[in-house]
């Protein structure tokens, strides 16, 4: 089941009707503009039309991605309480809409260590639960572990998971891009069979209800979060092939949170690296004729690295800001890490 990140510009279902276009099963999309804390409330009609949308396109496991700004490991209390509250309106937003899964990516422990962040963090998603009774699953990211982010180790989100009061309302969402620069090897489909062995080992892959692919611009063990199209990037195509016929992982949502825009054949990017994908879930190898004109159509734009989201600068100007660690996004709606 493959789906995107698509923007919720101009109507949240304006984000099912793009993937419907692009061919996709699924879609993911904020609920909000996850650069403010403010969440205005969501009005019925939206609702309403946002899920006559899901229910005509069979869109049972649609994905939303919390703000940026919530950080539920927080050193400042005001700064945790706030996220708890803003992940707490997410979840119950995402009820109404009949979204699956809420994906974050837990946060930082801002120098407070792994052992106290990952505390607080256990504490702040049990807070949560304790506040709704949504349905949706509350999906933890496995992290890039860009500064003193956590859950970029399996460990991490074992540890979480093991002190959450209600463990079935809680899942992960592991994102290919994030555990290649935290350090698992997805260079070749033996590595990746291991890392997927491994996952299974320290968390359990009945835990996993998503994926995010993206191939990663940054090398193995970079702790930098960069997302590249598929097959582009220092992952390659080995990992995807593996993943895109495991049995295990065929009915979980796998989305793709790669560049936007057009490629050289005119298409979008989406369309571009679900095709690849389908093929090599069809079983093309990874150097077939089909794989390698589809690539040779696509060149990246020569000497330049893909135009990861966001724009480099402004990931540059946020650091030092609280929250580190973190990318952010170049648009409202739009770009995703
Ligand atoms: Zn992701
Ligand atoms: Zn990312």
């Amino acid at each position: 089941m493959y789906g995107s990140h698509l923007s919720i510009a101009g109507g949240m279902e304006r984000a099912l009707l793009e993937a419907e276009s692009l061919g996709l099963d699924t879609v993911q999309v904020f609920t909000r503009n996850q650069q403010q804390w403010r969440i205005p409330p969501l009005e019925s009609a939206g609702v309403e039309l946002f899920r006559q949308h899901a229910h005509r396109l069979h869109f049972d496991r649609i994905v939303a991605h919390d703000s940026y700004l919530i950080n539920l490991a927080a050193d400042d209390l005001e700064l945790r309480q706030k996220s708890v509250d803003a992940l707490t309106t997410e979840l119950e937003r995402c009820d109404r809409l009949g979204i699956f899964a809420l994906v974050t990516h837990g946060g930082s422990h801002g120098g407070a260590g792994e052992a106290t962040g990952i505390a607080r963090l256990a504490e702040s998603l049990n807070a949560v639960l304790a506040k709704t009774d949504a349905l949706t699953l509350l999906c933890l990211e496995t992290t890039a572990g860009q500064g003193a982010s956590l859950n970029y180790r399996f460990e991490h989100i074992r540890d979480v998971i093991a002190a959450i009061e209600h463990p079935a309302r809680v899942a992960v969402c592991m994102d290919t891009a994030h555990i290649f620069a935290a350090g698992y090897d997805l260079q070749t489909a033996e590595s990746s069979e291991r890392v997927l062995d491994e996952f299974d080992r320290v968390i359990g892959i009945n835990r996993l209800a998503a994926m995010h692919l993206n191939d990663s611009l940054k090398p193995l063990a970079s702790r930098v979060d960069r997302h590249a199209h598929i097959g582009r990037g220092m992952i390659g195509l080995d990992a995807f092939s593996v993943i895109v016929r495991h049995p295990r992982l065929k009915a979980l949502p796998k989305i793709l949170e790669t560049p936007k825009a057009d490629a050289p054949d005119g298409r979008p990017w989406d369309a571009v690296n679900l095709q690849l994908l389908k093929l090599l879930e069809a079983g093309a190898a990874t150097d077939s004729a089909e794989i390698k004109s589809l690539i040779h159509k696509n060149p990246l734009s020569s000497g330049k690295s893909v135009p990861a989201s966001p724009a480099p600068q402004k990931a540059k100007a946020m650091k030092g800001e609280k929250g580190a660690g973190k990318k952010v996004a170049g648009k409202n709606t739009g770009s995703k890490k």
